[in-house]
């Protein structure tokens, strides 16, 4: 099997707010990767890299918002984040935990810090993911996996572990229910400690330092970096410098075209246009904003 050639290591752009609660480097798309389909069916990728959020009583964050045609995944490594949705799902993860929620046919939800977190301030970091879903499951109806830390498969490897969250890693599979084939990892790694990767070539596969600093197939990477690699190899060999965490993301493109706006992911505009319409006329659900 042959090698990965890494096609770029991104620095994060500069940050941005999303809501008062989240701030955010915006890697994908319109980010340091432009093209909407360039990491299928991965479609959006922002980064809350650690900041400290002083104490409030009242929690930051982003109020009630639609959306349809995919699924949030919000990974938090620190700090801790409620959820709430008009399907009735509520849910509070903290460091270790994911919420990986289907949007599917839509729903509204608001996403906060946790009053308890936000009462005594603190480190927040965490990753949001939009991962798109297949044509023939764009309308499925709203779904909620809270994954908790406890609930993760793990794979204990030399220095350090691989915790699959979703896909499969030396044919043990992670908790997430997904609706094409992907990886979504957690590589922990002890200084020296070595991990290699096997993807097939086609499935877009990058790699985001969470913490720590690593050799990439010979290249350094830093933390809060993106590591982005081409198609044409199988093989990722990860070296850390030193203690460290990387979200590992792999997978097969869906190969179909993509329209976006805002908060919604379709095939098509007029499938845009008919979002918009069912968001005017209440089709999503109700959520009160308190
Ligand atoms: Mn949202």
């Amino acid at each position: 099997m042959s090698k990965r050639t890494i096609e770029a290591v991104f620095a994060p752009p500069a940050p941005h707010m999303v809501g008062d609660g989240f701030r955010v480097h915006h890697f994908f798309p319109d980010g340091v990767i432009a093209d909407k389909q360039r990491m299928s069916p991965f479609f959006m990728l922002d980064y809350a890299s650690p900041f400290h959020f002083t104490p409030t009583q009242t929690p930051r964050g982003v109020g009630v918002h639609p959306h349809r045609g995919f699924e949030t995944v919000t990974i938090a490594y620190q700090g801790k984040i409620a959820h709430h949705d008009s399907a009735g799902h509520h849910g509070i993860i903290q460091a270790g935990d994911v919420q990986w929620m289907t949007a599917g046919a839509g729903v509204l939800h608001k996403e906060y810090h946790d009053k308890e977190f936000a009462e005594q301030g603190g480190l927040f970091q965490m990753v949001q993911l939009w991962v798109n879903l297949p044509m023939a499951y764009k309308m499925t109806p709203p779904c909620y996996q809270e994954l908790t830390a406890a609930s993760m498969t793990r794979v204990p490897i030399e220095d350090g572990e691989v915790e699959i969250i979703a896909g499969e890693y030396q044919g043990k599979k992670g908790p997430a229910h997904t609706f094409s084939p992907l990886n979504v990892f957690n590589l922990h790694l002890q200084e020296k400690g070595r991990c290699i990767l096997h993807f097939p070539a086609h499935f877009n596969t990058a790699l985001l330092v969470i913490k720590g600093s690593l050799l990439v197939n010979e290249q350094t990477a830093a933390a809060n970096q993106f590591v982005l690699l081409k198609n044409d190899g199988e093989k990722i060999e990860v070296h850390a410098l030193e203690q460290s965490i990387v979200l590992v993301l792999s997978g097969e493109p869906l190969g179909e075209p993509i329209s976006a706006y805002g908060p919604f992911v379709m095939n098509s505009w007029k499938e845009i246009e008919q979002a918009v319409l069912d968001f005017n006329e209440g089709k999503f659900g109700v959520l009160s904003d308190n």
